[in-house]
């Protein structure tokens, strides 16, 4: 007999089993606390260089006030993360939209080519 079966067995001898308490689910962190850290000294860099400023993109979908920091050599080190050089005021459809189109983007300096 199965596992299933015996459970389904031991269901019918005893009734109405008692249901199993509820495991305590825990959330996975969208970023880890190393990054989470290094993500609080960023905004504190990058808010002055982008807040009540315009949007410096400029795409075709641009919301004109910037939202945040477009970061054209890529944000996957602290360094780069940080390098408010490197980048500029962008609103969130333009940030978007430069994920969205690459070549665009690149051919705009909006994006450094990693892969040359
Ligand atoms: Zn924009």
């Amino acid at each position: 007999m199965t596992p299933f079966m015996q459970a389904l067995q031991a269901k019918k001898a005893f009734g109405k089993a008692t249901p199993e308490p509820k495991k305590e689910v825990k959330a996975i962190p969208k970023v880890a606390k190393k990054r989470a850290k290094d993500n609080r000294e960023y905004a504190k860099v990058s808010r002055p260089v982008w807040k009540g400023k315009l949007c410096q993109i400029r795409s075709p979908v641009c919301t004109k006030h910037a939202e945040g920091f477009n970061h054209a050599g890529g944000k996957e080190t602290k360094e780069k993360l940080l390098d408010i050089a490197n980048g500029q005021a962008a609103c969130n459809a333009c940030n978007e939209y430069c994920e969205q189109h690459h070549e665009w983007a690149v051919k705009n300096g909006l994006r450094i080519k990693r892969n040359t």
